[in-house]
């Protein structure tokens, strides 16, 4: 296995991240947390792109189904289907519309527990019910129960790899081998070293 520190994740700042002004809010945190960025970029994806996005995981349109009817069953509301692969179906078809209205920042995080601090800065799924102090529930408001009655994807500003085997599949759909930067940070010694000699003179 590699060292924790190398492990990778990808992130987008979606269409609506970009359009509220939130790219050096959202990239602040990420950064402050200790990660390191080793690629960036401004992007327009096709519907092909986000079909194969979301095909990663063959599981997709079950769990996201299954994860809304969860949703409104604990508020005590009533889903539009109970049939997770129905609801699944329609969230990949309005997740194309929504990740193609404008342009996206794709990004790949590298570092210790990349995957999961990344999740945990960036909050649940649900604007609604995601923890205040995280960047969905900061910055954004959107529900369940309004992106279905409008019939639209949740507007949540952000997409972050599940797990580190996904993120390692995503990344090759959105960077080629020569756009990731392989490099040091200085910061990375304070982070990482074991011994910590050398810093007294
Ligand atoms: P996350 O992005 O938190 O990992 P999922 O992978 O479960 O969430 O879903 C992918 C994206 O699909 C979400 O970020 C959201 O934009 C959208 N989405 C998920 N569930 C629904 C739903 N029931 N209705 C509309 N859009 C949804
Ligand atoms: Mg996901």
């Amino acid at each position: 296995m590699d060292h924790y520190s190398k492990e990778r994740t990808l992130v987008i700042i979606k269409p609506d991240g970009v359009q509220r002004s939130l790219i050096g809010e959202i990239i602040k945190r990420y950064e402050q947390s200790g990660l390191k960025a080793i690629a960036i970029k401004m992007i327009l994806p096709s519907e092909d792109l986000i079909e194969r996005h979301y095909s990663v995981d063959p599981d997709f349109k079950k769990k996201v189904g299954a994860k809304a009817i969860e949703s409104y069953k604990t508020k005590g509301e009533t889903p539009p289907s109970n049939d997770p692969e129905v609801v699944g179906d329609s969230v990949v078809k309005r997740l194309k519309n929504y990740m193609t209205c404008s342009p996206v920042v794709a990004m790949i995080w590298q570092g210790a527990h990349a995957v999961e601090l990344v999740r945990k800065a960036t909050g649940g799924t649900e604007p609604r019910t995601s923890d205040v102090g995280t960047i969905r529930g900061d910055y954004v408001l959107d529900s369940y129960s309004m992106a279905d009655s409008d019939g639209r994807a949740i507007r949540n500003l952000i997409h972050a790899s599940g797990n580190p085997e996904e993120a390692e599949k995503e990344i090759p759909l959105w960077f080629e081998d020569k756009e990731i930067m392989q490099y040091r940070l200085v910061q990375e010694s304070i982070l990482y070293d074991v011994n910590l000699d050398g810093l007294l003179e």
